[in-house]
């Protein structure tokens, strides 16, 4: 999934419960199919 802009991606571990923000999108075409990973190793999830 290409990132797009103002998108928030959360950490699916409660005790993790990481956060991020696209601050900017990828550009047209360029975005792989893979999911953001978390710093503790779990795919994110788009809220
Ligand atoms: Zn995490």
């Amino acid at each position: 999934m290409a990132f797009k802009e103002g998108e928030v991606y959360k950490c699916p571990v409660p005790e993790c419960g990481c956060e991020i923000t696209v601050t900017k999108g990828a550009a047209p075409g360029k975005g792989g199919d893979e999911p953001p990973r978390c710093c503790c190793g779990k795919a994110m999830v788009k809220k």
